[in-house]
């Protein structure tokens, strides 16, 4: 074949192409992303429906809605909770005690590194908080492109079911569910945190009242890691209590630790 044949070709192809496109967007369109993401919400806790249509742009929800999804089973008791319960949680023993073990790691983390302090934010994570940091966390925001436009592209393959709604739905439900976020978002969906119900710590090494070592992705490999407060600071966590689980390894958050009132066994 000569180049001007391949030319051809090529050209007839994309003219092919063009015409099959511009047929393709009368029937299955991806502006019904929003009609299915919120269908797939109604089928869910209403709490979810409630946090969907509070998240930016339909990447930021399917983003959520894959988490929503593969939680299904334990929304319910993951919820975070709501200002009553957040209330009643304050000064109640089960605040005392989790104040107990965070002065335990304190006392170890200052006694091993003296001149630094261990700061905790004592304040449950509400579910508005969450949804502000849905809304402007950069690893959400990069990772809601990806699965927008891989969800866009399943919506427009000649495979979809687009004209029988229940069908469609399932395929985008199964979709997402299996989907593989990128990059990993560095928090948890709004309403999933564990910081919604007490039950995870970010613990932060100041100094002098300055942030040394804190809560922040670009800070793990020189505060954490080359400094070595990721070290230190699991050494105290594991010389002092028994009830803290971690670092969060996937994604790497060295000042993570999921909080188990209940001891953790240990080897
Ligand atoms: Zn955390």
């Amino acid at each position: 074949m000569t180049a001007r044949v391949w030319i051809a070709t090529i050209a007839a192809l994309l003219s092919a192409l063009s015409v099959g496109g511009l047929a393709h967007a009368t029937a299955p369109d991806a502006d019904t992303l929003p009609s299915y993401v919120a269908s797939i919400g109604a089928q869910l806790d209403p709490r979810v429906e409630r946090t969907l249509v509070q998240l930016v742009g339909t990447g930021r929800q399917l983003l959520a809605l894959r988490s929503y999804l593969r939680s299904a089973p334990h929304l319910a008791e993951r919820w975070s909770w709501t200002q009553e319960q957040i209330e009643a949680f304050e000064d109640s023993p089960q605040q005392r005690d989790l104040q107990r073990e965070i002065e335990k790691v304190r006392v170890v983390f200052v006694a091993a590194s003296p001149g630094f302090e261990l700061y905790v934010n004592s304040q449950v994570r509400s579910l508005d908080v969450q949804v502000e940091n849905w809304n402007s966390n950069g690893s959400v925001e990069a990772a809601a492109k990806g699965i927008l436009a891989a969800a866009q592209a399943l919506i427009l393959s000649p495979g979809f079911a687009a004209n029988r709604p229940e069908q469609a739905r399932e395929s985008l439900k199964a979709f997402l569910s299996g989907y593989k976020p990128v990059p990993t978002p560095t928090i948890a969906a709004p309403g999933l945190s564990l910081h919604g119900q007490m039950r995870a710590i970010d613990f932060q090494v100041h100094q002098d009242g300055r942030v040394v070592a804190g809560p922040g992705t670009a800070s793990i490999a020189t505060d954490w890691a080359a400094a070595g407060w990721a070290a230190r600071l699991d050494a105290a966590v594991r010389a002092a209590s028994d009830k803290f689980v971690g670092p969060q390894a996937s994604p790497p958050a060295p000042w993570h630790y999921t909080y188990v009132p209940e001891a953790v066994a240990r080897d």
